[in-house]
């Protein structure tokens, strides 16, 4: 269950925090990665470290151009996907009162465009080449529950439920399988950029973001970590039958249960 060995693997936003971790450790299982990221020379440095064989590939996951291209290339250099990870994602903290529509749109541009236009490309090739495939949707703890401030992030990522449980639905007949994970807070840039940025929005200081917002409904107090949400992205990616489809799977010390 956890050898990918010669399965093609993209990952978007893999050229920092958690879709790099998940990248690394689909190398690590026998796959041949590419690391998609709007950050292009970021992409490319990242897939070098990663894995012999390993390419990074610019792809801003919002303009259909880039993803059709970027997944051409990637069938012609490599072959057609067979395990797709759409994880690019920004965030932006904002009452909603205060939030521009240029920002709300962008939201939900990176998260919902992003993840249709990917999922299309990938369905195209593996319905094309025949052979199935795991579409894994990075949602959060936010695709279950809300926060203040987060207004968009909060509506994109319940939003990413629905469109799993629609490719669970017509991807079954061609073993394509779609699961979404839906991580607790992990320390990468995109959450060490938005604790002051809480802390300032709501009057509180950046210890108290951490204990008493970030982390007070988890069972432990503890951070999930990059090595958690990758084992879980092995674990979905190698699933080998719609017996698990159309989930999601919360790794988050227990914020939300379901
Ligand atoms: P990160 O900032 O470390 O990495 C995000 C990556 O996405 C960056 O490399 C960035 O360049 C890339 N990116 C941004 N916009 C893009 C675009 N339009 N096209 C292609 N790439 C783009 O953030 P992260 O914490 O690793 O977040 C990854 C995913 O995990 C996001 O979807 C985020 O919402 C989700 N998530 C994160 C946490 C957390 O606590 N860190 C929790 C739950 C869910």
């Amino acid at each position: 269950m956890h050898d990918l060995t010669g399965k093609v693997a993209l990952v978007t936003g893999a050229a920092s925090g958690i879709g790099q971790a998940i990248a690394a450790a689909y190398a690590a299982a026998g796959a041949r990665v590419v690391v998609a990221d709007i950050a292009r020379d970021k992409a490319v440095a990242a897939a070098a470290a990663m894995a012999p064989g390993a390419i990074g590939i610019g792809m801003d996951v919002t303009d259909e151009a880039q993803v059709d291209d970027g997944f051409a290339r990637v069938s012609r250099e490599m072959g057609p996907v067979d395990i797709l990870v759409s994880n690019a994602g920004v965030q932006i903290i904002a009452p909603l009162a205060e939030l521009s529509f240029a920002d709300w749109k962008r939201m939900l541009a990176v998260h919902l465009d992003g993840a249709f236009l990917t999922t299309r490309a990938a369905m195209r090739q593996m319905v094309e080449a025949g052979r199935g495939g795991s579409i894994l949707l990075m949602g959060s703890a936010h695709s279950h529950v809300a926060s203040p401030l987060k207004a968009p992030y909060v509506t994109a990522k319940h939003g990413l439920l629905g469109l799993a449980r629609t490719i669970a639905k017509e991807g079954a007949a061609h073993g394509i399988r779609a699961n979404v994970i839906c991580p607790g807070f992990v320390r990468t840039p995109l959450v060490e950029k938005q604790i002051p940025e809480q802390a300032k929005a709501r009057g509180i200081d950046e210890a108290a973001v951490i204990r008493d917002v970030m982390l007070r409904d988890t069972v432990d107090g503890e951070f999930t970590t990059l090595e958690d949400i990758a084992a879980t992205a092995v674990f979905l990616a190698g699933f080998g039958s719609n017996a698990l489809t159309g989930q999601s799977l919360l790794v988050s010390h227990g914020w939300h249960m379901q």
